[in-house]
């Protein structure tokens, strides 16, 4: 499969002393000449100034704004970094982390004090781990955030990936937003999990001040909304939303959290580091997108409020995004059902996916405001792609055209005169037996 093979890109890794991580973030900061590229051309921008993205960087409270609907502006960011360093020296059980000085974003001082951290940043502790870096993989630099290029403004992808373009950058393709893993026996996922090495930056994926960010797992009264299996865990709300409903951002199963609650974060800005931290079946980095249900918001809104993160997350130059909706003969959801995406031209499989599971809770997931889709590809290069699937026996396909930067949408139904019904979903099936990630009642 396409992801598996252009997957575990390079890692920053190692939690290790001051020196080392200063380093690192200097590794960080500095493109790598190999990883310079040439700027492909860009479609005549219709206006010399991007208006929508001079308001969301100057930030403008929770009033949220119409979708954008011209693209962007300005150059492209070379990918960052390739990481040169010496990792040969795996850090020592015991050590601590060392993070660098809070600083805040000039003019984004809080405007209310800053509660004191249950724990000082620099207690908290490291998981010895030897860390083997793999081939590095060249990637397409990110389109920038935000862009809607969808000529009826139904697109919003205003978040850039939470890692660098050299880490892990895509969801684990077998527990997709919605499904519930291999052999069903998962908690279905209210987000995507990037697997990283600990220690890999994690980045905020858009501006705003820092919600939560504290310790899950040891600090009674600090539990992140009543469960432990976030581990270290960090939400942003940004200072944008979505048709005037506030967005946030989660970042969960984090080594190490690199802000405070009340702290404004710039897109891009470190905010942790990839862990193992909460009930985990490795290290990655657990991201949610989650929007209030209304206009405004009391608190961080509640598991049931997350939207799949790939219709929010730029795309990389030269590829796009499938959205889709299944559906039987009567118009209804087919749910946890299997779906291929082949290229058209190569009949090579590209990816897969599978629909989003609704088990009726209350904390279920949620198909997007616009697109009202049950599955989601993502990181196709532009082409033609015929996505597949196979219910009860019937072969229901389309071909599709992916569109840099855009989503493009496609339903799958029955044909006239061919009776399909859905399978029973996964409510009636036995309680999940693994849960990896949340075993706790959510709360919010
Ligand atoms: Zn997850």
């Amino acid at each position: 499969m396409r992801r598996q093979a252009g997957g575990f890109s390079p890692l920053i890794l190692v939690i290790a002393a001051l020196g080392v991580f200063g380093a690192l973030l200097y590794t960080n900061a500095v493109p790598n000449e190999s990883a310079r590229i040439v700027i492909p051309t860009q479609p005549a921008p219709t206006q010399t100034v991007n208006p929508w993205q001079a308001v969301l960087e100057a930030g403008f409270g929770r009033q949220g704004t119409l979708p954008p609907t011209i693209p962007p502006i300005g150059t492209f960011a070379p990918p960052t970094l390739v990481y040169s360093g010496d990792v040969s020296a795996p850090v020592a059980a015991g050590d601590v982390v060392s993070v660098p000085t809070i600083s805040f974003a000039s003019g984004a001082t809080p405007t209310r004090p800053l509660p004191t951290l249950p724990v000082a940043l620099t207690d908290l502790p490291v998981t010895a781990q030897a860390v083997t870096l793999p081939t590095q993989v060249w990637q397409p630099p990110p389109l920038i955030p935000p862009i809607s290029r969808d000529p009826l403004g139904r697109d919003h992808y205003y978040f850039s990936r939470p890692v660098d373009s050299n880490a892990t950058n895509f969801g684990l393709f077998y527990y997709t937003y919605g499904s519930d893993g291999p052999e069903d026996a998962w908690r279905v996922h209210a987000g995507i999990d990037m697997p990283n090495p600990v220690g890999q930056t994690v980045r905020a994926a858009g501006s705003g001040r820092v919600a939560f960010a504290a310790d899950g797992l040891r600090i009674e009264g600090a539990i992140f909304q009543n469960t432990s299996s976030y581990g270290n865990v960090v939400v942003i709300q940004h200072d944008f939303g979505f048709e005037g409903r506030p967005l946030f951002t989660l970042y969960a199963h984090l080594n190490a959290v690199l802000v405070m609650p009340g702290q404004y974060v710039n897109r891009g800005d470190p905010i942790g580091l990839v862990g193992d931290s909460g009930r985990v079946s490795g290290p990655h980095v657990h991201f949610e997108v989650r929007m209030c249900p209304t206009t405004t918001c009391n608190d961080i809104p509640s598991y049931g409020d997350t939207y799949n993160p790939l219709l929010w997350m730029v795309s990389y130059v030269g590829t796009g995004v499938i959205a889709g909706r299944l559906v039987d003969s009567f118009g209804e959801m087919i749910e946890d059902a299997d779906i291929t995406i082949r290229d058209w031209s190569r009949g090579t499989v590209e990816d897969t996916t599978t629909t989003y599971i609704f088990q009726d809770t209350g904390v279920d997931v949620n198909p997007d405001p616009n697109w009202q889709e049950n599955f989601v590809a993502s990181d196709l290069s532009v082409g033609r792609y015929e996505v597949i699937t196979l219910v009860n026996g019937v072969r229901l396909s389309q071909v599709v055209d992916v569109v840099e930067g855009m989503t493009t949408f496609v339903e799958l139904a029955p044909p006239e005169g061919v009776q399909l019904v859905a399978p029973p979903d996964d409510a009636a099936l036995p309680a999940p037996t693994i849960a990896p990630e949340f075993t706790a009642t959510p709360g919010g």
